[in-house]
């Protein structure tokens, strides 16, 4: 025979202990009290529950109850903080405090019993319906688990509401007929393994951010943020693969600013990085989206354009070349005047070698120096 208490005590202490681990562990994100707060609300509810004749009247059930459905409310803040979104104090608090108030003055004097564990129940189907909503929803191929966290609170909001119809014949603390053993049991086992889910899918998912950020870090170049040399070496060895069997066309442009040198003895060395994060930011605007563009070292650019024919391509570096000239007029207060010169190669489908063609948007880029810089050669 389980003892309702011991579980409810059982249950208060696990919880405790995972507030405590998460945070001890620290998931990473901006807000990371939010990952500990659903754990310890769940237990503050659970210890009112163990003993609620303690209290007068029927206070220690209905706080324990309040805080349980704080605690669901904070879960839903916990996924909203790992996508950066502050706390809507408001959404947060004021249901379950609503329901706490109308629990007091009215239902326990009226006698409402099921439309008080209705409502209850409604505050649960609500949050964990928000995060099941936010998770599924969102896009980021870099989290796959995501989708198991939006899931498990999709099965716990799924199965409040297939509850509140028979809330009048449940009994506590699944609806609002006399409390039995076996209810207290499955509601603590069910909010037990969907806690154990949650936080472990919780700190699974904040692993796979950070391993995220360490990929992306490593793929860029500090300065400029523009894909560094490393990522091209992967990107080449994909294209390759993947032009053989579509046949899709590719152009490259090849572009190194003009005297360089002369601009960081000139104006310095802080000036010169500037005027190179210029030359970056001018080459994404001019670019379109689905243009891939590298920093391959020093003041040396290599910009990928898919589906684009050799006309497009000499087009589109000609259109970067000027933008170029006209932002980099000055930068700050200083009158730089920088320029670029740029090489232009195109791949017709069919298969287009990848080291060939940088080859020969090379030596386009040399002849564009020899034959004076700021312009484009084909
Ligand atoms: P050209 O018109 O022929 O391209 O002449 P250039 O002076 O630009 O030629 P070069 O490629 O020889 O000069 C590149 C210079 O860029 C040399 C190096 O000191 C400088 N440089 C390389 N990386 C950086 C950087 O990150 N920041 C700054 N400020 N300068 C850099
Ligand atoms: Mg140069
Ligand atoms: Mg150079």
């Amino acid at each position: 025979m389980v003892d309702i208490p011991t579980l409810l005590g059982y249950s208060a202490v696990v919880l405790l202990l995972i507030a405590v681990l998460l945070g001890a562990v620290r998931p990473t994100g901006r807000r990371i009290a939010w990952f500990a707060a659903p754990f310890a609300a769940g237990a503050i509810g659970c210890a009112f529950l163990v003993h609620p004749s303690a209290f007068p009247g029927k206070t220690g059930l209905h706080l324990g109850a309040f805080f349980i459905s704080l605690a669901f409310a904070f879960g839903w803040q916990a996924v909203r903080a790992f996508f950066g979104h502050n706390a809507r104090w408001g959404w947060l608090l004021l249901p379950s405090l609503a329901w706490l108030a109308a629990a007091f003055v009215w239902f326990d004097r009226l006698g409402m019993e099921a439309l008080n564990a209705t409502l209850r129940i409604g505050l649960v189907a609500l949050y964990t319906g928000l995060p099941a909503y936010q998770l599924l929803r969102e896009q980021d191929p870099g989290l796959p688990s995501r989708r198991s966290l939006g899931m498990v609170f999709l099965v716990a909001s799924a199965l409040a509401v297939l509850a509140l119809p028979f809330t009048v014949w449940l009994p506590q603390p699944l609806g609002a007929a006399p409390a039995e053993t076996w209810a207290v049991v499955f509601f603590n086992a069910q909010i037990l393994i969907e806690v154990l889910l949650a936080s472990a899918l919780m700190v699974t998912m904040s692993k796979e951010r950070a391993a995220q950020q360490l990929y992306e870090a490593s793929i860029r170049d500090p300065l400029s943020n523009l894909y560094n040399r490393r990522f091209l070496e992967d990107r080449k060895a994909a294209w390759q693969r993947g032009d053989r069997s579509t046949g899709r066309s590719r152009a490259l442009i090849y572009f190194d600013i003009d005297h360089f040198k002369r601009i960081n003895d000139r104006l310095g060395h802080a000036i010169g990085d500037e005027v190179i994060v210029l030359a970056a930011r001018v080459a994404e605007a001019s670019l379109r989206k689905k243009d891939w563009v590298f920093r391959l070292g020093g003041e040396e650019f290599l910009c990928v354009l898919p589906d684009v024919d050799h006309a497009g391509a000499v087009e589109a570096a000609e259109r970067l070349r000027a933008a170029f000239e006209q932002a980099a007029r000055t930068v700050g207060e200083e009158p730089v005047n920088a320029t670029l010169s740029a090489g232009v190669a195109a791949g017709i489908s069919g298969n287009p070698d990848f080291d060939a063609l940088l080859a020969v948007a090379d030596d386009h880029l040399y002849a564009a120096k020899q034959s004076g810089r700021n312009r484009v050669v084909g």
